[in-house]
């Protein structure tokens, strides 16, 4: 439960702790920052860890009714409902910075949200009411190396692709261009390419960690080996990363395509999704997806559309050859590098479940979604689509194969994430989309579940807020995540004080 933020002044340009001594002030408590202009009551940890913070390191923090606060606050979120009030935003520079900052808000028993890229889609998931907002934004340094680049936190994909442009090497991150760096990496990671290289999960060498207690560690296969596997798909759950050392590949030149069908070729689309889902070549080549349907519900037209890049130069690219053959209302193949492609593809909630690729079940899916979609066509600014994401038996075996593994722990089997992303306009249509979302995800996943089709995985990345990924890893996993977790966080600070992300539970 979050705490509300009543603001008694609207004008804060210094700030002074005017809070009670307790050792351990709890955030239930109000607690009063002093300022210039007015005084703001807080939860007494928030006070405490925005006055302290203040006073040690004054020129990273920004404070309610400053223009940067606004930006901060509501600018860098890609899903409005993410903008909330934070009693002040912490933009470290230096990772110093950061451990300071988590043992001031440990020691102050502060409420706090961690931001990357701010694209998790969910209020909360990456801001906070009246606590800390960590904002990365600043760490945003990169070093290409020769076949790695270490990246900071505050970067998102599009940067790190155009360092990497002019080496002609790639890495394996999001495949929008504003999606951030850390949240994707410690989720899992779509790509292009994952058939190929894995996941971004599965690409990270080395993690820079602050952990709860401020200590700065660094983790890899070799040092603290139990974190550096509990972080490839564990989330927030363990400390805040400030570098991430990714691998690269050459690969100097792609090849791309856009298609797209018309409604009565859907099938055989949906069809060809499967497929791409099924192919297991033992030395692929790398391509993969984005797959959308999308449907107006005032003209009723839906049209299918796949953007498709492979590495290398094959011109159409070989491996969408199951969707080239369909008649498509439009076709463009290109060759190209990575750099101009993310460029154009810039950043709608999301719900969704997995199961065994079956095309004839994927198209009830389909239809049952656009039904449902009429249901709601009176909502202001709808935006409806229909996305699938697929998980190759080759961008498994992977990470079963590295001597590292990932928390997943997904088997070689071909599965297929389906997906509501729904846009709207209105805040006063959040509570009705979201139940519509819901109802109809879960109703069609039992679907699923009596065909004996469905797979519990949840990716984060693309999961509601009431969703519970953890569910769907194996429990062995779940446990041992939680033995590391106890580990390398005692204190509870990134279990019990840091809010948002999907937390791994008690
Ligand atoms: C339009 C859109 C397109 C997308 N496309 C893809 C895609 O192609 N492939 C894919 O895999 N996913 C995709 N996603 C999902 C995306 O990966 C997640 O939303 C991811 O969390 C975004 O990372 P971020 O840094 O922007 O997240 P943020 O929202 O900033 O952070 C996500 C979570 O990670 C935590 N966090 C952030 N930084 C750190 C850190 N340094 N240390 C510890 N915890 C941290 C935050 O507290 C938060 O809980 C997409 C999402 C959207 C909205």
């Amino acid at each position: 439960m979050q705490l509300l933020l009543p603001f008694i002044g609207l004008s804060f340009s210094g700030l002074a702790y005017a809070n009670s001594s307790s050792a351990n002030p709890s955030a239930t408590v109000t607690g009063f920052l002093s300022t210039s202009s007015g005084t703001l009551q807080v939860p007494k940890g928030a006070s405490c860890a925005c006055a302290k913070l203040s006073r040690s390191m004054p020129k990273s923090v920004i404070l309610p009714g400053s223009a940067n606060y606004t930006t901060q606050t509501v600018d860098n979120y890609w899903d409005i409902r993410a903008d909330l009030s934070p009693a002040c935003v912490f933009v470290p520079n230096t990772t110093a910075e950061v451990s300071q900052a988590v043992k001031i808000i440990g020691a102050c028993d502060a409420h706090f949200a961690v931001r990357g890229g701010g694209h998790m889609n969910y209020p909360g998931s990456n801001n906070i009411d009246a606590g800390v907002l960590i904002a990365l934004s600043n760490l945003n340094s990169i070093n290409v190396k020769r076949d790695t680049v270490d990246v900071g936190p505050g970067l998102n994909w599009y940067q790190v692709y155009s360092a990497l442009e002019p080496h002609g090497r790639v890495c394996i991150g999001g495949r929008m261009k504003t999606i951030g760096v850390p949240g994707l990496s410690l989720i899992g990671g779509f790509h292009y390419f994952n058939n190929k290289y894995g996941y971004a999960m599965d690409n990270v060498i080395t993690y820079d960690v602050v952990l709860g207690n401020g200590a700065q560690i660094t983790v890899n296969k070799s040092s603290h080996s139990d974190l550096f596997w509990a972080l490839k798909g564990g989330a927030n759950n363990f400390g805040i990363v400030t570098r991430f050392e990714l691998k690269t590949y050459a690969v100097p030149r792609v090849s791309t395509t856009i298609q797209i069908f018309n409604e009565t070729n859907i099938p055989e689309y949906l069809s060809a999704v499967c497929e791409a889902a099924k192919l297991d070549d033992n030395d692929p080549i790398a391509a993969g997806m984005i797959s959308t349907i999308t449907y107006n519900a005032t003209t009723k037209m839906a049209q299918g559309s796949i953007l498709g890049v492979q590495e290398g130069i094959s011109n159409p690219p070989s491996q969408f050859a199951n969707f080239t053959k369909i008649p498509a209302t439009q076709r463009i193949h290109n060759v190209t590098t990575m750099k101009p492609w993310a460029e154009t593809l810039d950043s709608p909630k999301q719900m969704m479940r997995t199961m065994k690729p079956d095309a004839k079940v994927l198209y009830l899916i389909y239809k049952a979604w656009k039904a449902a979609v009429d249901s709601i066509a009176d909502v202001q600014g709808l935006y409806p689509t229909f996305v699938t994401n697929v998980i190759s038996p080759a961008s498994v075996r992977v990470a079963k194969t590295n001597g590292v593994g990932n928390v997943w722990g997904l088997e070689e089997e071909p599965l297929i994430i389906w997906q509501f992303s729904t846009g709207w306009a209105l805040a006063q249509d959040d509570i009705r989309m979201e139940a519509w979302s819901r109802q109809l995800v879960e109703h069609l996943h039992g679907f699923n579940k009596e065909l004996g089709l469905a797979s519990e995985f949840i990716y984060m990345g693309d999961a509601g807020e009431w969703q519970d990924p953890y569910a769907g890893f194996p429990s062995e996993n779940v446990a041992r995540m939680r033995k590391i977790r106890s580990s390398y966080d005692p204190a509870g600070v990134f279990s019990t004080l840091s809010w948002g992300g999907f937390k791994l539970g008690l």
